[in-house]
Formats: structure tokens, C-alpha cells, sequence
């Protein structure tokens, strides 16, 4: 069987115990995708060398490069090295070049270079060192039976460094190009959007087409592949058109667009204003929308009427209404837009109570009951929403079924379901 392709391989206690997240395998990969290069699979073994030497051999019953890092530190813990060796079935053998520049590293330093430091110095015969910029462990390149393996250090500075100073410059360019498109959808379950497009998620497909979802965002990603550029942004981009006239209406961006990025963006074209008057989401729209650069422009203020007085005192909700309906109800809501709006004379505001949990439901208004409002220079649009998540997630969903509510308005299209509107 011919090698080809890629096998990405993270060796570390601390990643196969999950206290560190293996970002190091993502980082390659997304590398290797820009040169062309499939990724046949990522391994992530402990610092035991046995492991590391089955990873090892896995990946080179098919594949062309094994593209690693981790456990290349003086300690006894790391044992990539020694794994290498015995994948190679070589021996290690102190290399003096080496000796003498982690000798010249130490000395620059100023301090005393430690017996220990030398067992980086050492390599498995017929390996070759690749120079660390930005650390003392060399990595290791070597090659067995059609398999070239390289050995970058696993702290990600130093592994980013090595990767495109050494490593990427010595792989192989697949007359190969690889376009993404990424489509964002928001207020349509990622079960419905599956069947939306379901005739392009076909395994072997071109593009590929495939679903992540975040805090109800939905991605949609295409990956179009092919030799000729022209050709793969052509099939990118008439797979784009197929999920657009599928799911057209309920995409609110496009690769780094965010929802509160593209709200502040649409209030801008507009020239227009808003103003926020939040319970639940405790001002995590504010804070949404002030992350975008800009937000200056068209956040008037955002107030944070957490309890009942402060709903009335700040916002002029009467306590009488809160005391009939409740804190968390269609009347209070709409008040609280209502009165958000006129009071910081914008042209737009949010309005948004609920139950974020784990206490505080009742039968009529369980843990997750959220009243969101909105009002507009034409009147208030209202809805109700009985989110299933945790307290955080209560308030994300709330957030962002907020903007939603907000990007449909601005953007002309018809409201989220069951929407409610007066004047
Ligand atoms: P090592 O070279 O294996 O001793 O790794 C040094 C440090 O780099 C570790 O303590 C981690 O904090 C970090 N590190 C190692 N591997 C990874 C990885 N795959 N992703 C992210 N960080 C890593
Ligand atoms: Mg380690």
C-alpha cells in the first residue's frame, strides 16, 4: 500500500488526563490543510513511551508523515525520544553540535547548563535535529519504512515556531487547494437545518459539507477541494448557493461575522440607536455588544433591573403590574422595553426577564421561562421562550434569542416564530 497523507500525534499525561486542552493537534492540522495536506487522523497518547511507539507504528502503516508533539523536555517524564528510538530501532546517541548549542543557549543565558539538559542533546542514530528558536529541546525528524516523522516540543509557542520554520517548508505541496466557506444560522434547530441540506452532506462529497452548533449558532462549513484554485471557488461557492437558497433566511453572517457583531453593524447602517434593559442576562447583552468595535455609536445604555424595585425605581415598571403578573411576564417585558426605549431616547431597545435557574420555577413558569421584547419606532414584538439549559446557558440562549429578535428586525426579515407585536 502507497503512504499518503498525514497522522497527527499529542503526546502528554497532562492531555489524556484532561487537565490541558490539546490545542497544539488543531493548530497542525489547520496548517497542513493550508499546504494541501489531508489529515488521516489525530492520536493522543500519555507520556509513556510503549504508547507513544504504538502511536507510532499505527500511523505509519499508512501514512506518509507523522506530524507530533510533546514529551521532547530534559525530564524523565518525556519520552518521545526514547519512543523514537525504539520506532526506529536505533539507539540514542549524544549528538555534540547539539551538546554545544544548548551549551551556547545556556551561556547567553548566563546560567549553568545542568547534566540533565545534555539528554536533549540526544537523538536516535541517522535522525536529524531541528532547530528550536524559541526554546532549548531540538526536534527530531527521522525516517522509517516511507514514513517521515517529525518531533516538534509540545509548548505551542515553541511548537508554531519549529512548525513553519522547519517543518512546513519541507512537506510537499499538493497541487492541492482547500477553500471553507463558513455560513452561521441562528433561531432553526441544527436537526432541521441537517434536513434542509441533507442531499449535500454526502460523505465524499466536494464540498463537504458539515454542522457545528454553539450556544444555539448554528455553522454551517463547506470544504471544497480540488488542484485548479479557480475551479475549487467555484465548487465552494455553488455549494454556498445550495444552503443559501435552503437556509437564506436564517443566516445572519458569513466566516468572522458574529450576531452582536452584525447587530451593531446593521444599527450603524441605519444610523440608529438602542438601549438595553435586562434581568436574567444580568448585562451580558451589553457586554455582547460592546465587544464589537463601534458599539460606541449606537449603545445608548444598557440597564441591569435585576430585582422587582429596581425594575420599577429604574424603569418605571409600576409595581402594581409586577405584583399582578410577575417579574418574569409578557406585561413587565413589554414595560420594560417600552419604557427603555423613551427614557434614553433611542430608536431601538431589548427587553428581556426571566428564569435563568436552578431555583426560583414554578409549575406555570418553570426554570428556563424567558420573556423577551423589543421595542422599535413602530411598537413592541414580544415572545416567550422555555430554554432547557443550565443557569449560563438560560442566559446565552436569552442573549442571543434577544439579538435575534433585534438582527431579524433590522435586517427586514420576518420576526423569529411565534412572535407577538403591538403598538
Ligand atoms: P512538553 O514539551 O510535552 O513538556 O510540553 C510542555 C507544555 O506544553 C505542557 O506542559 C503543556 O502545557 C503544553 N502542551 C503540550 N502539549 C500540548 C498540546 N498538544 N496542546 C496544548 N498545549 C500543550
Ligand atoms: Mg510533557
Amino acid at each position: 500500500m502507497k503512504k499518503n497523507g498525514y497522522t497527527v500525534l499529542s503526546v502528554g499525561d497532562e492531555l489524556t488526563l484532561g487537565i490541558t486542552t490539546d490545542t497544539n493537534s488543531g493548530y497542525i492540522c489547520r496548517q497542513l490543510g493550508e499546504i494541501g495536506g489531508t489529515v488521516k487522523r489525530i492520536l493522543t497518547v500519555p507520556d509513556r513511551t510503549e504508547d507513544i511507539v504504538e502511536a507510532l507504528r499505527l500511523a505509519a502503516r499508512d501514512s506518509a508523515f507523522v506530524v507530533m508533539s510533546g514529551g521532547l523536555g530534559p525530564t524523565e517524564d518525556d519520552r518521545t525520544r526514547y519512543a523514537l528510538a525504539e520506532f526506529r530501532g536505533q539507539p540514542l546517541r549524544e549528538n555534540a553540535a547539539l551538546v554545544a548549542e544548548i551549551q551556547k543557549r545556556f551561556d547567553a543565558m548566563n546560567r549553568p547548563m545542568s547534566e540533565s539538559n545534555k539528554i536533549q542533546a540526544l537523538l536516535p542514530e541517522q535522525a536529524q535535529a531541528l532547530p528550536n528558536s524559541c526554546g532549548t529541546a531540538p526536534g527530531i525528524c527521522l525516517e522509517h519504512e516511507g514514513t517521515r516523522v517529525f518531533a516538534l516540543p509540545g509548548v505551542p509557542r515553541e511548537m508554531k515556531a519549529m512548525l513553519e520554520q522547519s517543518v512546513l517548508p519541507a512537506l510537499p505541496r499538493a497541487d492541492n487547494f482547500l477553500i471553507m466557506k463558513q455560513l452561521h444560522l441562528v433561531g432553526v434547530g441544527e436537526s432541521v437545518i441537517g434536513e434542509a441540506i441533507k442531499p449535500l452532506m454526502k460523505q465524499d462529497a466536494n464540498p463537504t459539507v458539515g454542522t457545528t452548533v454553539k450556544d444555539s449558532i448554528i455553522t454551517v462549513r463547506l470544504v471544497a477541494r480540488g488542484s485548479d484554485k479557480d475551479e475549487t471557488q467555484a465548487l465552494c461557492d455553488a455549494g454556498e448557493k445550495e444552503v443559501r437558497a435552503a437556509l437564506g433566511e436564517n443566516i445572519f453572517g458569513q466566516d468572522d461575522d458574529t450576531l452582536p457583531g452584525v447587530v451593531v453593524r446593521l444599527l450603524a447602517e441605519k444610523n440608529a440607536t438602542i438601549a438595553l434593559a435586562e434581568s436574567c442576562t444580568g448585562g451580558m447583552i451589553a457586554s455582547l455588544l460592546v465587544n464589537i468595535p463601534g458599539a460606541s455609536n449606537v449603545l445608548k445604555n444598557g440597564i441591569v433591573s435585576y430585582a422587582n424595585e429596581a425594575k420599577t425605581e429604574l424603569l418605571g415598571v409600576p409595581a402594581e403590574v409586577i405584583e399582578e403578573h410577575g417579574a418574569v411576564s409578557k406585561e413587565v417585558a413589554i414595560l420594560m422595553a417600552r419604557n427603555a426605549r423613551e427614557r434614553a431616547r433611542a430608536d431601538y431597545s431589548l427587553a428581556v426577564t426571566g428564569i435563568a435557574g436552578p431555583g426560583g420555577g414554578t409549575k406555570d413558569k418553570p426554570v428556563g421561562t424567558v420573556w423577551l421584547a423589543m421595542a422599535t419606532p413602530f411598537g413592541v414584538s414580544y415572545l416567550r421562550r422555555n430554554f432547557l439549559a443550565d443557569r449560563q446557558g438560560n442566559r446565552v440562549l436569552s442573549a442571543n434569542t434577544g439579538l435575534t429578535l433585534l438582527w431579524r428586525e433590522l435586517a427586514g426579515l420576518a420576526p423569529p416564530p411565534e412572535t407577538q407585536h403591538e403598538r
